[in-house]
């Protein structure tokens, strides 16, 4: 193991990100910091880290687009890449335009960047959060499409793949933030595909509460083939076969069913349109 390996990794994370160290201090990156309240120093591991301001140390990373995993000495061996970049998605504002990327790593992990100066800078910064594929969401939204709401860009993209229209909110479970909300509004009905562990439960919960108040109905769905949207369309069963995860207050349920039957018509005479040309 190189000793402070990730020391040095945490220190180049900041400096990148307008907070340089200074002795054992740096403004902190999670939070509008004038007083150098991030103590950053060596461990017996690797790298600690502590904001006086009471930032959790995970709000610390995210805002460097660094995982706790970083915080390692050994992690890395001479310059060894122990991951590899195997999809990169872009998050952008209603108008198309880039505000940042996820970056999706093998073994499974996670790293938000932003452009800024035709670089990378690592972290989602300042840039505004939407939904994932938010100018499809608002296109379908006018359409009057089946809203799905997945946990994962991946899900997502499954999602599209078979015709459907799929957002997830950035950073997976357990990230929703209110303010996702008003781009839901006038959604005639949403479906939550909430994967099968308890976290994921616990979000698609969440989710439903932020948006029941704003479009026409919400149900939370599971898969009934692994463990989550990209899982069960993988396996072949289609965006209708989703099982109900929790019954919904109050749901009108033959008006669930009439709108999913008059989409599948939709669907069906879009197929045979595009067929034509
Ligand atoms: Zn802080």
């Amino acid at each position: 193991m190189t000793a402070g390996c990730a020391l040095a990794r945490l220190h180049k994370a900041l400096a990148d990100h307008g907070s340089p160290v200074r002795g054992t201090s740096a403004r902190c990156p999670a939070h509008d910091d004038r007083n150098a309240s991030l103590s950053v120093d060596q461990g017996e591991q690797g790298a600690v880290l502590h904001c006086h301001a009471g930032c959790a140390a995970d709000e610390v990373l995210e805002a460097l687009g660094m995982s706790a995993a970083d915080l390692f000495d050994e992690r890395r061996q001479r310059g060894s890449r122990s991951f590899e970049v195997v999809a990169t998605y872009c998050y952008s504002d209603e108008h198309g335009e880039p505000l940042f990327y996820v970056e999706r790593r093998q073994p499974k992990d996670f790293r938000q960047y932003r452009v800024v100066g035709g670089a990378k800078a690592w972290g989602i910064g300042g840039a505004r959060r939407v939904p994932y594929h938010l100018p499809q969401l608002l296109a379908g939204i006018a359409a009057k499409s089946i809203i799905y709401v997945v946990e994962g860009e991946k899900d997502v993209h499954a999602v599209e793949a078979v015709g459907g229209v799929a957002t997830c909110s950035p950073m997976g479970a357990g990230k929703w933030r209110p303010e996702y909300a008003r781009w839901f509004e006038n959604a005639a009905w949403v479906v939550i595909v909430a994967d099968r562990d308890d976290k994921g439960r616990e979000h698609a919960r969440q989710v439903a509460t932020s948006l029941r108040p704003v479009t026409g109905g919400v149900e939370i769905v599971e898969a009934v083939h692994g463990k989550d949207a990209a899982d069960h369309l993988a396996a072949g069963h289609g965006l209708d076969r989703f099982r109900p995860a929790e019954p919904e207050p109050g749901a009108r349920e033959w008006w669930r069913q009439a709108y999913r039957a008059g989409w599948r018509a939709a669907m069906r005479s879009a197929r045979a349109g595009s067929g034509q040309q």
